[in-house]
């Protein structure tokens, strides 16, 4: 059932219903969607069935269906990149599509093949093809998703799952300039703890981050910086990125300790610091670490890793009260340099040595 090769039915959308396109200038993040959607279905008798790209369209659902009650929802988020050919590219997609069933897992929902969905991925991009935008730094992101659709309020996994690829036009993450971002060092609420779901990309994850959001953005803050959550002094993550840090001739990120997201652009980053033959340690690091090493005059950068901004620079952290800045809050020389080489990579202006891309059309 996990093998069998997918048939997918293709209703188009009426070329008169078309949707009318988004300035390409001002498309922010999710907020426009393509014309077109893939869905597939599936049961325990069946397994996965159903499979169909048709016009973009509200969902029917029972107001029981299970997701709605207990959460089962995984999803992934990656993009569509177009090359200097105009050719379409999409980066690592077996990553996330791997880092999807490994989240259903542990969930336990079921597992898809990911042969049978990057098909349906690449299918799906090249009907909505003009939707691929061409001005700089902007990609068409990509939003698979798998929810629990059986209703019922007995807590049991469920055994009817619809599983949906949405897509959207986002402007370059950073149209106003490559600006380091205030980061506020959560020490009051918690993101994940061992045995959780911290490393599987659920809805509920968010669901839990929201109120330390909102409490970190009224203070000016953008974004919180996770902590782990027995000791309070393991640096974890921030936001929806991994963390890197760079104290002395070190680069140094928290290990995948079954607690944060094993985030695609932090194993880029990985990699690419091994081809630069840097000091690149995975290792654990206190926050009390980052704070006397700056004190000595040792950290020189931070910087955040994912798919949405690629690098973000952290200017400045704020914990417990005391608010250090970092390299004068400007983009360090090493965030920039992964920057500019993961966009070139994936805009298709640097030879892809490792094979991260891979051709849609
Ligand atoms: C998605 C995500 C990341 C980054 O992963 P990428 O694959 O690099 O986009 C990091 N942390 C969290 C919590 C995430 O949800």
């Amino acid at each position: 059932m996990l093998h069998n090769d997918l048939d997918i039915n293709l209703q188009k959308a009426d070329p008169g219903c078309l949707k009318e396109k988004p300035d390409q200038n001002n498309l922010g993040f999710g907020v426009h969607f393509t014309d077109h959607l893939f869905v597939m279905k599936w049961n325990r008798q069946r397994g996965w069935h159903n499979a169909e790209i048709k016009p973009y369209q509200d969902f029917s659902l029972d107001p029981a269906a299970m997701v709605f009650h207990y959460g089962q929802a995984i999803f992934e988020g990656l993009k569509a990149y177009l090359g200097p050919d105009k050719q379409i590219f999409l980066f690592r997609p077996k990553e996330n599509l791997e880092r999807m069933n490994r989240s259903a897992l542990r969930m336990c929902m079921p597992r898809f093949s990911v042969e049978n969905v990057l098909k349906a991925l690449k299918a799906l991009i090249y009907l909505d093809r003009d939707w691929v935008p061409e001005s700089k730094g902007a990609t068409l992101y990509l939003r698979p998703t798998m929810i629990a659709s059986e209703p019922g309020l007995g807590l049991r996994p469920a055994e009817e799952y619809t599983f949906f690829i949405i897509k959207s036009p986002v402007g370059a993450y950073y149209s106003e300039g490559f600006n380091p971002v205030r980061i506020y060092v959560e020490d009051k609420y918690v993101r994940a703890v061992d045995g959780g779901v911290g490393e599987a990309k659920t809805a509920g994850n968010y669901a839990a981050s929201v109120k330390s959001l909102t409490e970190a953005q009224e203070k000016g803050f953008s974004q919180v910086l996770w902590l782990d959550a027995v000791e309070r002094k393991f640096v974890e993550e921030v936001g929806t990125s991994n963390i890197f840090f760079v104290i002395g001739d070190e680069l140094i990120t928290p290990p995948l300790s079954g607690t944060i997201l094993p985030g695609v652009t932090r194993d880029s980053v990985i990699q690419l610091a091994k081809d630069w033959s840097l000091d690149i340690k995975e290792r654990s690091i206190t926050i009390d670490e980052v704070y006397t090493s700056h004190k000595n005059g040792l950290l020189k950068e931070i910087f955040g890793t994912g798919t949405a901004a690629v690098i973000s620079p952290v200017g400045e952290l704020c914990y417990q009260e005391k608010v250090i800045t970092i390299n004068d809050g400007k983009t360090g020389p090493m965030a920039q340099r992964f920057y500019e080489e993961l966009q070139a990579i994936q805009f298709g202006q640097r030879e892809d040595v490792h094979n991260w891309m891979v051709r849609v059309a």
